[in-house]
């Protein structure tokens, strides 16, 4: 979190003009936000986030308080979908949010770290080899299983909440796919390139290899384009919108060389900024056409099977599954029927609503460790939510969502799987 301390002058950054206008402070929002039905708060609501956004656009200073009100907002867009101005809050709290950075004072510690994760870390893949290989030694070891039985994550308070949110390394790292052409089962109908993103890479390779098998299997040539990485999503939520623009660039031009159907993702926070590139950067002159182009082709997993048709020759999975929306598929990319579609064609699989399904897990990228006891405190509805379906298997569209509810389960569950919906068609079409 940034060091609410430093106050400081504002300049001609934040939220633009029109988009604050069109909040006309109806207040439908407030019952949509997650952080307002924990907290009761009007300043902790939509409706409140923009007033103080407005206040700062005429001149207020960016005030600490200003800051942790932004800072807890999920920007998991909930309010998005209820708005009946079109209120684009998403953009304005990215934009308060690249405002707030270029003013806030942070330490040099926090600076640098900042610096390593955002400029180096999720670009790298030897950074992020070297990190996944940590990972699994300090899992493979059972040091991690130790620590975890002897309660010193207990005993860490916050901090131990914190490592219990950290992903797992699933060794062989998926890099090893990158520059690989996968070719379709059968007649070649589509040919699309896989996003294989940057920490999926080492914590979701399962999860990219079922992609692939599928869309195999669904009549695609899946390429994993060398140039095709991380998207930037979690600089454009950090407030570094300038790092963004440069991996978005790059993407683009990978995928415009390279002929493609589709640019597909599993990741639903990733495909909600790779569908927002033309807005990402609309005043670059070079690049805002090609962005908009690029941003057409790139389609959710979930949503290019269904809109493609879905290859029925499945076998039974016989288990009772309930869905979790991802804020970044359902309100951000406003697919939420094809997950359900997808789920519903399985033989054997019973489907069961949970209630407020698309009301935010907690997840929303870095939120769960730098705002981990609100995340918490989200998390423990949810899973109130989860257990009252008595589902089996908990899906979901998201890698970050199926992080926090594999932790939901552990600290609140009846022992649920948690898997995304393509790994439910993976197992499908291996039953056949
Ligand atoms: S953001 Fe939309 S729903 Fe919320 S108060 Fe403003 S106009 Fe109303
Ligand atoms: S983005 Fe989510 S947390 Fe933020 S104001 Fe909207 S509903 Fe609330």
């Amino acid at each position: 979190m940034a060091d609410s301390s430093a106050v400081s002058e504002k300049t001609a950054l934040g939220p633009r003009q029109f988009d604050l206008d069109r909040c006309v402070h109806c207040g439908l929002c407030l019952n949509a936000c997650p952080t307002y039905r924990e907290l009761g708060l009007e300043m902790d609501s939509p409706r409140g986030r923009i007033y103080q956004m407005v206040q700062v656009a005429e001149g207020a200073p960016i005030a600490p308080s200003y800051v942790e009100h932004i800072s807890l907002c999920l920007a998991c867009r909930g309010c998005e979908s209820v708005c009946p101005s079109g209120v684009r809050y998403g953009r304005m709290v990215e934009d308060a949010r690249a405002e707030i950075e270029a003013h806030i004072r942070r330490g040099w510690f926090a600076r640098r770290l900042r610096r390593f994760v955002f400029g180096r870390l999720l670009e790298s893949r030897a950074a992020l080899t070297f990190v996944g290989t940590i990972l699994y030694l300090y899992e493979a070891s059972g040091i991690k299983a130790l620590v975890r039985a002897m309660g010193f994550l207990k005993m860490l308070g916050r901090l131990g909440d914190i490592a219990q949110l950290a992903p797992s390394a699933e060794p062989p790292f998926f890099f090893s796919q990158i520059g690989r052409t996968f070719p379709a089962e059968g007649r070649r109908e589509r040919r699309v390139a896989f996003l294989a993103g940057c920490i999926a890479n080492i914590s979701f390779a399962r999860l990219s290899e079922a992609t692939v098998r599928v869309l195999q299997r669904n009549g695609c040539e899946v390429v994993v384009p060398e140039g095709l990485g991380c998207c930037g999503a979690l600089h454009v939520h950090a407030g570094l919108p300038e790092d963004a623009r440069r991996l978005a660039r790059r993407n683009i031009d990978t995928v415009l060389a390279g002929g493609f159907d589709a640019v597909v993702t599993n990741a639903a926070g990733c495909g909600s900024t790779l569908k927002e590139y033309g807005d990402l950067l609309e005043h670059d002159p070079e690049y805002a056409g090609r962005a908009r182009e690029f941003s057409a082709l790139v389609r959710d997993i979930t949503e290019f099977l269904d809109q493609k048709g879905l290859n029925p020759a499945m076998g039974p999975v016989d288990a009772i599954v309930t869905y979790q929306d991802s804020c970044h598929l359902a309100h951000g990319q406003r697919v939420r029927q094809a997950p359900r579609k997808l789920l519903a064609a399985i033989p054997g699989l019973s489907f069961k609503e949970m209630p407020a399904s698309d009301i935010c897990c907690g997840s929303a990228g870095i939120y769960n460790v730098v705002e981990n006891e609100m995340s918490m405190r989200i998390l423990a509805k949810k899973m109130e939510s989860v257990n009252s379906t008595g589902a089996a298997i908990v899906a979901t569209a998201n890698p970050g969502c199926m992080l926090q509810l594999q932790a939901g389960v552990r600290l609140h569950g009846t022992g649920q799987r948690v898997m995304h919906v393509v790994e439910l068609l993976d197992l499908a079409y291996r039953a056949k």
